[in-house]
């Protein structure tokens, strides 16, 4: 069997759901689990309805919530035929959870309210999708995949409880597979033992895709993007950014890591520990290569850019200009891990060290703050993280040049450049 996973930009019109269904029409006689996202920009725009919740905006929160609701019933409308209404009343008991809700007052933590919203946006397109499919023939099952995938009560960023969530998949999905071939269900979302729903964090599909995809013993993973596959560096700012149609597990961890929004980083453990292939597709054309990913070693990769924007570069400097010793260093990094922030670049020397990390002001001014009282402290924002894998001089030349090397960090695989524009 396969695991399907169709993200939001895949499902946001009638043309591209249409198109959905041609892809799918040729894996007619294969057993798929389909994951699909939130329609287009759905997630954002619920978290809007759950912070104007939250702020106790009710009449915006409704409001908001109404245009989400419109949206999908014209789609709906659009695309169904026979199945219109069953999947309206499925829809409708969904609205209806939701604007419940929002005419409570809250008094939980915004995170517990965030996910109990924000879950609908899957649930909504996974239902239209689903009915859809089963009219042009692609018969398929849906399923709430709450009942399905059980969690911890971390709210917006929960933990996946392995155990029962195996224990079901065994049970319930296995069968269903059998009976129906091919299954319509929601990625990142889950629901904790208490029915609660849950979120497994922003872009989170992919991951669940890779949870099934592990549980199923898939023979792949599919994830169908709106562009040819991973590429080199971001088409959109490299004109001769080059397709990379094979790539291993380790590469990705490292290129989601340097900042590439390739494929969500929890995504690779669940499928490199059974050894599943990802293969990233072109929806537009279902025909093209792609990129395959896998657990074999490559050699001979081209060089692969990604770049971080609005970074930060804190300067440490120890205060009596003695020596940086292993005290103050020991104390910074537990400031750091206090603070949770992930550096993305560090380095130290004589009497100073330098730390480049995501501008995130909150954090920013805590670390100033708390560093202050070990060194003197310099903050300069408004900069770019350079990073190339498997480099040579002259793409590092034309990627520098025009800008001020702040910072440059180099092993033979890879060079960091923080760079400032000037
Ligand atoms: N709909 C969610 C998001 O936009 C999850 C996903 O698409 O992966 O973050
Ligand atoms: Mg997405």
């Amino acid at each position: 069997m396969k695991v399907f996973k169709f993200g939001g930009a895949s499902v946001n019109s009638t043309e591209r759901i249409q198109q959905v269904g041609h892809i799918l029409k040729s894996y007619q006689d294969e057993e798929l689990l389909i994951v699909i996202s939130a329609m287009g920009k759905t997630t954002n725009a619920l978290e809007k309805v759950a912070e104007s919740f939250y702020a106790g905006k009710k009449e915006e929160a409704l409001q908001l919530f109404e245009a989400i609701k419109q949206n999908h019933l014209t789609i709906a409308k659009f695309l169904l035929v026979t199945t219109y209404n069953e999947a309206l009343d499925q829809l409708v008991n969904f609205f209806t959870e939701v604007e419940w809700l929002l005419h409570d007052k809250p008094v939980q933590e915004f995170d517990y309210y965030y996910d109990q919203v924000v879950c609908i946006g899957e649930l909504l397109s996974t239902v239209i999708v689903s009915a859809y499919l089963n009219e042009i023939g692609f018969a398929n099952h849906w399923v709430d995949v709450r009942d399905i995938i059980r969690t911890d009560d971390n709210f917006r960023d929960a933990n996946i409880d392995w155990r029962f969530t195996s224990e079901r998949v065994e049970n319930l999905v296995t069968p269903l597979l059998k009976e129906y071939k091919a299954i319509v269900t929601q990625g990142f979302i889950g629901s904790t033992d208490e029915n609660e729903s849950t979120t497994l964090g922003r872009e989170g599909s992919d991951y669940t895709a890779a949870v099934f995809a592990n549980l199923l013993n898939a023979s792949g993973q599919y994830i169908w993007k709106d562009v040819e596959g991973v590429m080199s560096a971001d088409p959109k700012e490299f004109s001769d950014a080059q397709l990379l149609r094979e790539l291993n597990y380790d590469e990705v961890i490292e290129m989601a890591y340097y900042g590439a929004q390739v494929i969500h980083p929890k995504t690779i453990k669940p499928l490199q520990n059974k050894g599943i292939p990802l293969y990233v597709k072109c929806f537009l054309d279902k025909d093209l290569a792609g990129t395959v990913i896998h657990n074999k070693s490559l050699k001979g990769l081209p060089p692969i850019v990604v770049l971080k924007q609005n970074q930060a570069l804190i300067q440490l400097h120890s205060k009596d200009f003695s020596f940086v010793g292993e005290k103050p260093v020991a104390e910074l990094y537990q400031l750091l891990a206090d603070i949770k922030i992930k550096p993305n670049l560090m380095q130290t020397g004589a009497v100073s060290i330098q730390i480049c990390l995501d501008n995130h002001a909150e954090k920013l001014e805590k670390l100033a703050h708390a560093a202050s009282d070990i060194f003197d402290v310099q903050v300069e924002k408004g900069l770019t993280l350079l990073t190339i894998r498997h480099y040579n001089e002259a793409i590092l030349q034309k990627m520098v040049a025009g800008s001020k090397v702040e910072l440059l960090q180099q092993t033979p695989e890879t060079v960091q450049v923080v760079l400032k524009a000037v």
